[in-house]
């Protein structure tokens, strides 16, 4: 089932999301409904937080498809480590068309459950890297435009309201 995704100016976006307990039935159901709902967007990435859901997990797979051993599912991730620094375009699926350039670490290693509640522990470079960073944000309430200067993140948002005045967000 495809989910509704919640834009930014949603205040579930800020908020901080809770560890997962229960891997049962449900968790399941969201997860599979989350990666749904990311390939359909489309999108590499996709947060609970962004479908309602206050809790620490993610989906992701930056392959969009191509390469299952890139489609995981993270709950209660834990970034252990962080290296290097890579630069470029970041979108988020809770902001339709905005892209922004972010800085983030070239390599990220990230401790978490798998839908069954066994540990993994996943070693990442460049865009997984990227993804990890910015959708671990996302059980933290931070969004990405938290990383612009003052003045970028004042145009941002002046221009994400003009346009949700005009009824196009
Ligand atoms: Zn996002």
């Amino acid at each position: 089932m495809i989910l509704n995704v919640v834009k930014y100016g949603d205040p579930i976006l800020t908020k901080r999301a809770e560890e997962v307990a229960d891997f049962d039935e449900n968790l399941h159901k969201l997860v599979d409904d989350m990666f749904e709902t990311m390939y359909g967007a489309p999108g590499v990435g996709l947060a609970a937080p962004q479908v309602g859901v206050l809790k620490r997990l993610f989906v992701m797979d930056c392959s969009s498809g191509k390469n299952k051993k890139q489609r995981v599912a993270l709950i209660n991730p834990v970034i252990e480590t962080e290296e290097g620094e890579q630069n470029g375009d970041e979108g988020c699926l809770s902001f339709p068309g905005v892209f922004l350039e972010i800085k983030r670490p070239q390599r990220v290693v990230v401790r978490a459950r798998d839908i069954d509640g066994s540990e993994m522990t996943l070693d990442l470079m460049d865009l997984e890297a990227r993804c990890v960073s910015h959708e671990t944000d996302h059980l933290d309430g931070e969004l990405f435009i938290n990383y612009l200067s003052p003045l970028k993140r004042d145009l941002t948002r002046r221009k994400i309201k003009k346009r949700i005045k005009q009824g196009d967000w």
